[in-house]
């Protein structure tokens, strides 16, 4: 059977389907084939069976694929994978989280146009922000992601972006999606969500009232920490001016990274929620230790954030941090005496990774930057994997014992 109202069938079984199941399956149409897993098509064109197809595709008057900067079906498999996951109308896939945020910009925004930005997100989102958008004339004014009136204060009439990231790395701030999607709508914004700590399969940014959800899929999407790439979703609206942007500039997402997230989103929930627990576990255990000052993890109760986070997180997400008692030379002797985890600033892997904030991810930061956004030198990073939870804990205790 694979004839049209079966394939109907199909489509309308999946778009009632709950979030495990379009995780597996969402987005798949199978060849002539009859392939089980999704097949990479690593085909830059397509044949058309006339000069009248032909046109008839390039000038968009008949769908179906063109050329693979824009058209691929593996790609678009991930892209309608991701949107049925955020529950959005449509997805864009790109190159890389960084190639994602770039035309979100780029395909809304014009010159003499404002972004409001969380003052705690991704370094490289800093300096996208700072340097080439301003160079192209559009200002930002950064804010902490924990107080709307900051927010409100700095929105004026040009102002047409709020972007935020929760929680944030690496304290895990978490910001009010549904207070700053209201405040968005109030003053004729639109509030983009960088997903990456949660991904859809603990936060749902959309629901919450957001209008965009960008990703690293490099992250959590992918889980094994394999390649690199990204995503923008949304209403189509604005999801088409994106796809216009990487039609015309080329931020394309490869059909064989496309094909390695598939393989990553069907597994997404279980992995995300076994992060969460062993994250969990792991801050509580530090929590209790003498030799640390503080752990920041939004799932412990003393976290000033955390009935916020359990009202709009499922789980608490893989990614902790904490002072050691001491500076610079304590946290790297830590560093230093672990034997399992890997020292690596990369994070959403079944590996865990332990960094010095002040010294790597964030280390361009200026001191007075570093003061504000709370990078302290004696602040460690660890983002939570998948081996045994008695591992960790050990391999935590060698750093301990360094001290
Ligand atoms: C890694 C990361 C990005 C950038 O993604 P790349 O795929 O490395 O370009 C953006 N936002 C967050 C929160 C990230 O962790």
């Amino acid at each position: 059977m694979t004839d049209d109202s079966y394939l109907q069938q199909r489509l309308a079984v999946l778009a009632e389907a709950e979030l495990d199941t379009r995780a597996v399956r969402a987005g798949q149409t199978r060849t002539a084939e009859g392939e089980h897993s999704e097949p990479i098509f690593t085909t830059s064109s397509y044949v058309f069976a006339s000069a009248e197809e032909a046109a008839a595709r390039f000038s968009g008057e008949q769908p179906g694929n063109v050329y693979s900067r824009y058209t691929n079906p593996t790609v678009r498999t991930f892209e309608e994978r991701i949107a049925a996951l955020e529950g959005a109308e449509m997805a864009v896939a790109t190159s890389s989280g960084m190639a994602a945020i770039l035309s979100t910009c780029m395909a809304l925004l014009k010159s003499g146009d404002h972004i409001v930005c969380s003052r705690s997100v991704f370094g490289t989102t800093t300096v996208l922000l700072n340097k080439f958008m301003a160079k192209l004339g559009v200002r930002t004014t950064f804010v902490s992601p924990l107080h709307i009136d900051e927010w409100e204060q700095a929105i004026g009439a040009d102002t047409r972006l709020l972007f935020l990231e929760t929680p944030s790395n690496p304290l895990a701030e978490i910001a009010d999606i549904r207070a700053l999607a209201a405040l968005a709508k109030k003053r004729d914004c639109l509030l983009v969500v960088d997903n990456c700590f949660c991904t859809p399969a603990l936060q749902k940014p959309l629901e919450l009232g957001a209008d965009i959800v960008v990703h690293s899929a490099t992250k959590y999407l992918d889980g094994q920490g394999r390649c690199v790439g990204g995503a923008v979703v949304g209403r189509k609206a604005e999801m088409d001016e994106v796809l216009g942007f990487i039609r015309s500039c080329g931020p394309s997402m490869s059909p064989f990274n496309a094909w390695v997230f598939l393989k990553g989103l069907e597994t997404l929930r279980l992995r995300m929620e076994a992060h969460s627990a062993n994250a969990l576990a792991l801050a509580q255990w530090l929590n209790e230790q003498d030799g640390i000052e503080q752990v920041f993890y939004s799932g412990l109760p003393e976290h000033p954030q955390h009935a916020l986070a359990a009202s709009q997180q499922r789980a608490f997400g893989g990614v902790l941090s904490f002072k050691v008692c001491g500076g610079r030379e304590a946290a790297w002797q830590f560093i230093n005496a672990t034997r399992l985890v890997s020292i690596t600033a990369n994070l959403g892997d079944a590996k865990t990774t332990i960094v010095h904030p002040a010294t790597t991810t964030h280390g361009r930061l200026s001191d007075e930057d570093k003061a504000r956004a709370g990078i302290t030198e004696n602040l460690i990073r660890v983002a939570v994997g998948l081996e045994d939870i008695a591992d960790l804990i050990k391999d935590m205790q060698r750093g301990l014992d360094a001290l």
